[in-house]
């Protein structure tokens, strides 16, 4: 039977692979966004980072996931909403980065408003970081 990922690599006109599907299992199991190390040592033998590299651009490039940055300044990646298509990004949504354990999540459910730039801008992306205390972190500390 065919997996959700597996049509989401087909409709990108993209080959199914072992390691492209492992990325988005992974990825879309947690939470939070993953940094490439991360992703790396998780995916252990079955990718070299060259591999792992080039898998990730070429989901960004197809608006599979999104980049975001973490408070180390290290890339971290996400699943994209479904509105995202080849070389156009819509995520407009806050990133929330936490102090405690350098984790970013999006944050889905709030979306920025649309925003009025002086004539002869022309928005790219558009990214928004709330710091605090994610809600993993703010258990540990409310139950110790
Ligand atoms: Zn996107
Ligand atoms: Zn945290
Ligand atoms: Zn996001």
């Amino acid at each position: 039977m065919e997996t959700d990922f597996e049509n989401l690599l087909r409709k990108n006109h993209l080959k199914v692979t072992q390691p492209r599907l492992s990325v988005l299992q992974i990825i879309a199991e947690r939470d939070a966004a993953i940094s490439q190390p991360v992703l790396e040592k998780m995916m252990g033998d079955e990718v070299d980072r060259v591999t792992l590299y080039r898998i990730l651009k070429t989901f960004e490039e197809k608006g599979i996931l999104h980049k975001v940055m973490d408070l180390n300044g290290t890339a971290n990646y996400a699943i994209c909403s479904s509105s995202c298509t080849e070389h156009e990004h819509h995520d407009e949504h806050f990133h929330f980065n936490c102090t405690n354990c350098h984790q970013v999540y999006c944050m889905n459910n709030f979306h920025l408003p649309p925003i009025q730039l002086p004539s002869g801008f022309k928005a790219g992306s558009l990214t928004l970081a709330i710091t605090g205390i994610c809600n993993h972190c703010n258990e540990k500390v409310q139950s110790s």
